[in-house]
């Protein structure tokens, strides 16, 4: 029996109820699976279910989707994190909308020339949503491959290797079915720690497993030190508890997000007390005691926060800027780092 078929056959008794998951048998709308797979890159399945969710309820077709404005998939976005990815899944519907009249292309690399679908995701889509025998690496099946065939050059260097033996092990039949057991595979018998080669079907032939060493693997190389970046943030609040907030642009990070203004994020020695020069509007800014943390891809980030309360319930009076009331902040884009920045302006 192939490694394939094992896995295949597992997959049949085994496989996760997933919400963009079709029914055995069935084939899934493409829609759903670009959707699903966009959401699942760097999170969780638990966090990304009830997202997933809404996003189908709200936008039920690509066209819908692509006709809604921006602002309202970063606001239903808000709290996913890596924001391109909500901006790209916006372009990407637009671009299938229009330039493939709403119908996904069957082939990596058509899927490959639209916004925010890398090597990973294509390989998936077409294997999911359309049957094709491409080989989908992510996370899980990386782990799955280099215990399999004990693979130990540390990633990233081995990811060439990894992909090369994948790709071989992918079968003509049932390819979708296939790539979905390899993921449901990984996440639940070939975890990261303690794997349960017990329950794996693929343990008879898996090198690791014989050497002892299915734990150790993947081999990973040394992390690089994030470097720490520090900021004073300024919560202006209005008499009826309005925020002042104002909007990122739309390029680099949380781009096109919402945001509490802020100083500049520098590294190195930081002085709450300097950075008040850095202040939106004139007000009698308080400096509170404590520090938001949150850590983004290439660095972790302190916030000290300050607050002022306005002189006037006028307009905000500053370019790109409005006043927001606590009982709206879920209709904006606000990313997670900011509301916990206003989560502790209000703490006390
Ligand atoms: Fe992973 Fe164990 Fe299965 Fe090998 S036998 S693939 S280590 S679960």
């Amino acid at each position: 029996m192939s490694h394939a078929s094992r896995v295949l056959a597992w997959y049949d008794r085994h496989r996760r109820t997933l919400p963009w998951r079709a029914p055995a048998g069935e084939r899934p709308e493409p829609y759903v699976v670009w959707l699903s797979e966009i959401m699942l890159q760097q999170t969780t399945v638990t966090t990304v279910g009830d997202y997933f969710r809404r996003f189908i309820a709200r936008w039920p077709k690509v066209e819908a989707l692509a006709a809604a404005p921006l602002d309202d998939v970063l606001s239903a976005w808000a709290g996913l994190g890596y924001y391109a990815r909500a901006r790209n899944l916006h372009a990407c519907a637009r671009a299938v909308t229009e330039q493939h009249a709403g119908r996904f292309p069957d082939d990596e690399d058509a899927l490959r020339a639209l916004p925010g679908i890398g090597r990973y995701t294509a390989a998936a889509i077409a294997a999911i949503a359309f049957d094709r025998p491409a080989s989908a690496v992510d996370g899980n099946v990386e782990r799955v491959i280099a215990r399999l065939f004990a693979i130990e050059t540390p990633l990233p260097d081995a990811k060439p290797e990894i992909a090369e033996h994948a790709a071989r092990l992918v079968p003509r039949n049932r390819a979708g079915d296939y790539a979905q057991a390899l993921m449901d595979l990984g996440a639940t018998v070939c975890m990261p720690r303690n794997p349960r080669c017990m329950l794996c079907p693929l343990a008879t032939a898996c090198r690791a497993r014989k050497l002892g060493i299915a734990e150790q693997l993947p081999a990973r190389a040394p992390k690089q030190q994030k470097p720490t970046r520090r900021g004073l943030a300024f919560v202006l609040a209005r008499r009826d508890g309005a925020v002042l907030l104002r909007k990122r642009p739309v390029t680099g990070l949380l781009g096109g997000m919402d945001e509490v203004p802020s100083s500049a994020w520098r590294e190195g020695t930081f002085a709450a007390e300097s950075a008040l020069v850095e202040a939106p509007v004139h007000a009698s800014w308080r400096i509170l005691d404590g520090i938001v943390r949150h850590t983004f891809t290439h660095f972790h980030l302190e916030l000290t926060v300050a607050r002022a309360t306005a002189a006037t319930d006028g307009p905000a009076g500053l370019p790109g800027a409005a006043w927001c009331t606590i009982d709206r902040m879920t209709e904006r884009a606000l990313p997670t780092v900011m509301r916990k920045v206003i989560a502790h302006a209000f703490k006390e």
